[in-house]
């Protein structure tokens, strides 16, 4: 089904992201992830893109594995990084002809040993370019990123983002799926600035289950997620215990996710990673 009829059904769109592991080994425990995942029924499932071409090609292999051997709905991460038009074109065909209905367009970041992102000859400098790309060929309902915090490069703030967002939902965006956060008043106010922009598209906030502190910080410096200082004060004291670690990241991610119910949200899109407990977890304590 496409993405902008699954988010236009009732109810709240719980879906997941999973990322294409770098060794059978990984690719089984996915599979594992999948399987342990039919009892939340995810409205969708999306897989990540990542820079370089082989992990381009397990993307593939599992967005259309999961189309073939489960009745789940995949969505494919697609981004600028690498490609030229004509090889995006050549995927989007593969897609089509697979039976994938819905693509999730983003500009990528720089891949490794490079410091910024840089459009190759003949590719797209912007998500808004791709999107476009994707909506003029047609078959695909299209997704698009955005950042409730603002995008680390961006050079107008949050309210740049806005504008370019709204070029997203003018050159065939159905749906915006949102970088994680922690402040769900950084969504309200993020929300409330796309929506007077004239932004109409679903808002899906994306939410990160903290497993690890250490590991999450790190990265959130990466993508600019602001980590409130009361999650350090309540997690650091146990990073040495894992399960009272992922307890708390279940509990903290619940009542995220129920305050955003309460908000009118459409859909929640979990950072799934590759595991299935916390998935599993806060969907059966929200009573979905
Ligand atoms: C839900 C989600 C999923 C993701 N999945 C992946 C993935 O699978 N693989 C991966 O590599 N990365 C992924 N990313 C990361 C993402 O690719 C990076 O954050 C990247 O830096 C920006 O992508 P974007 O699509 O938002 O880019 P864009 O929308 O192109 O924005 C990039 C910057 O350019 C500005 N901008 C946008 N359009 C224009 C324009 N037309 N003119 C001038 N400036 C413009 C924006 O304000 C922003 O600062 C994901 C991010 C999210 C939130």
């Amino acid at each position: 089904m496409k993405l902008r009829d699954i988010l236009n059904q009732k109810g709240i769109a719980f879906s997941c992201e999973f990322f294409p592991p770098k060794t059978d080994k990984g690719e089984e425990n996915l599979w594992n992830c999948i399987q342990e995942l039919k009892v939340v029924n995810p409205a969708y499932v999306s897989v990540t893109y990542g820079a370089g071409g082989s992990t381009q090609d397990r993307t593939k292999r599992i967005v259309t594995r999961i189309k073939a051997e489960t009745n789940l709905d995949p969505v494919a991460h697609l981004t600028c990084v690498g490609s030229t038009q004509e090889q995006l074109g050549v995927l989007l065909d593969e897609y089509q002809a697979a039976g994938i209905e819905n693509i999730l367009a983003l500009r990528g970041d720089a891949p490794e040993g490079m410091d910024k992102f840089k459009a190759v000859s003949g590719g797209f400098s912007y998500a808004t370019d791709l999107t476009r790309f994707i909506h003029e060929r047609g078959g695909f309902s299209i997704g698009v990123a955005s950042y409730p915090e603002g995008h680390p490069e961006s050079r107008g703030g949050v309210e740049d983002d806005i504008r370019y967002l709204k070029m997203k939902q003018d050159d065939g965006a159905d749906a915006v799926i949102t970088q994680y956060f922690f402040n769900n008043d950084d969504f309200y106010h993020f929300r409330d600035l796309a929506t007077a922009a004239g932004v109409t598209i679903p808002l899906i906030p994306g939410i990160m289950p903290i497993g690890n502190y250490d590991q999450v910080a790190r990265f959130s410096a990466m993508c600019g997620a602001n980590i409130p200082a009361w999650i350090g004060e309540r997690m650091i004291p146990h990073r040495e215990e894992s399960d009272t670690m992922k307890a708390m990241g279940i509990e903290i991610a619940t009542e995220q996710c129920a305050d955003l119910i309460r908000n009118g949200v459409q859909g929640l899109h979990i950072y799934s990673l590759n595991k299935s407990e916390a998935t599993i977890a806060i969907h059966k304590n929200l009573g979905l």
